[in-house]
């Protein structure tokens, strides 16, 4: 389609890999849900600070206070990127279970979490020093706001509440009606984090506009490397939390007490939860990321990730022995990411025949989403047949997940819609073992 944008430059697009079967190919990377590949702006913008970097907030020296300033300059970046609110305040973490856990410690006390089954494991479970009330998956958009309002509807309406919610499933890429979640949450008295993890590096996301509290991703899927995340939002709680962690950077003034003891008085800005020195590279590599997303014209990305999603989407539903997991059905949007079983197939077998024989990356497994897979396989036993269990269905269920974004030439998805075809056609070449978790020929 002429009318969609080229793929952005990412690393790694001249890779080759050996195959199994003789001779070599450009590596598809297609686990994006995992981590994206660095954009090759962002790694030439981190390459031409990186002779000048300097310790943050704590030199007098020319580098000390660059580095300072493109520090706290990120911040505005990422605050414009998300679209935050004047008073919002954005934390640097290292990634978006490190926000969540940030964020789940600085709960007020008696705070009650309300929190989907349907969740990725960093969103379902740091909650645990407080009430948590787990929804069942919706089979809806509108069900997911109607099992959120009942359940809202039942809390106590005096304590402070908190709900958390995924932008973009990181197992079937489907769309959440983050929108009408942060109202129904609002309308009763609750708060709403926005786990944008998978959505954020697809997807415009406005703080303002969908009305949440909070939101929290992580760099090494927005297109910047490893290290790196964010939790933005509103300053209350946090201000008033325990700092996260104890120590130099988060604390404004420390002095004896005559007892013998130490009085601590805490920074009230971000800096209260980002003790020790920064992860100052990560950092200044997410804001640029942020820029380059929003200069390269989400519209653009959005039509490209669309028209990237509906090959896939096509290819695979001319092969029936190939069911996709969906919660929400087959016509619900979804960004950049699809998770399926291939009848007669190992999941984990079918993944290595992609890697060995094509030189494609994916990922198998449950997708630290246990709940979400087991609803997604196990609620239809009889539609799903032996997808997954294969060895005599000793071996427990898991899907093979297939994910692209912003770097995705068309080849990598035509060449994994081909491999798919031909592998459900033609059998693998090899036999593939499972050896110690991993999969080998
Ligand atoms: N939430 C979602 C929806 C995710 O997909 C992921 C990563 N797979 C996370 C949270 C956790 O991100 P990280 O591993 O970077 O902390």
């Amino acid at each position: 389609d002429q009318s969609v944008c080229a793929p952005l430059p990412v690393l790694g697009r001249d890779v080759t890999v050996p195959l199994v079967t003789g001779g070599e190919v450009t590596y598809a990377a297609l686990d994006y849900a995992a981590s994206a590949p660095a954009l090759q702006r962002v790694w030439d913008d981190v390459a031409a600070y990186a002779p000048y970097y300097g310790s943050v907030h704590r030199g007098a020296g020319y580098l000390s206070q660059l580095s300072t300033d493109l520090f706290e300059n990120s911040r505005a970046a990422v605050a414009e990127f998300l679209d935050c609110r004047e008073a919002d305040q954005v934390v640097f973490t290292r990634s978006t279970t490190d926000s969540l856990n940030l964020l789940a410690a600085a709960l007020p006390a008696g705070c009650q979490v309300f929190v989907f089954e349907t969740e990725h494991h960093a969103s379902l479970l740091p909650w645990g020093n407080a009430r948590v009330t787990y929804l069942d998956a919706p089979r809806t958009p509108g069900e997911a706001v109607t099992t959120l309002e009942r359940a809202l509807a039942d809390r106590d309406p005096y304590g402070p509440a908190l709900v958390c919610v995924t932008g973009a499933s990181n197992v079937t890429g489907e769309l959440w009606p983050v929108r009408e979640l942060a109202a129904a949450a609002h309308a009763h008295g609750a708060r709403i984090v926005l786990d944008a993890a998978q959505l954020a590096p697809h997807h415009p996301v406005s703080v303002k506009d969908l009305d949440v509290d909070w939101v929290a991703f992580s760099g090494h899927k927005l297109y910047a490397p490893f290290g790196s995340g964010v939790l933005a939002g509103r300053a209350d709680w946090l201000r008033e939390a325990e700092p996260y962690l104890a120590g130099g950077g988060a604390s404004r003034k420390v002095a004896r007490r005559a007892d013998g003891g130490v009085d601590v008085e805490w920074h009230t800005t971000a800096a209260r939860h980002e003790a020790g020195s920064p992860n100052v590279i990560g950092v200044y590599a997410i804001a640029s990321a942020c820029k380059a997303l929003a200069e390269a014209g989400f519209d653009d990305l959005v039509a490209r990730e669309r028209y990237l999603v509906a090959k896939v989407r096509e290819g695979l539903a001319g092969v029936p022995e190939v069911k996709v997991l969906s919660l929400f059905g087959d016509e619900a949007p979804r960004v950049g990411v699809i998770s399926f079983v291939v009848r007669g197939w190992n999941s984990s077998h079918f993944a290595a025949a992609l890697s060995a024989e094509y030189g494609i990356g994916v990922r198998d497994g449950l997708f630290c989403a246990h709940p979400l897979v087991r609803t997604l396989l196990g609620g239809d036993p009889q539609d799903v047949g032996e997808c997954g269990a294969p060895d005599g269905g000793t071996t427990s269920l898991n899907a093979i997940r297939v994910s692209f974004g912003a770097g995705t030439p068309d080849e990598h998805v035509d060449r994994f819609v081909r491999a798919v075809k031909e592998l459900v056609r033609d059998g693998a070449r090899w036999k593939y073992r499972t050896e110690d978790g991993r999969c080998v020929p």
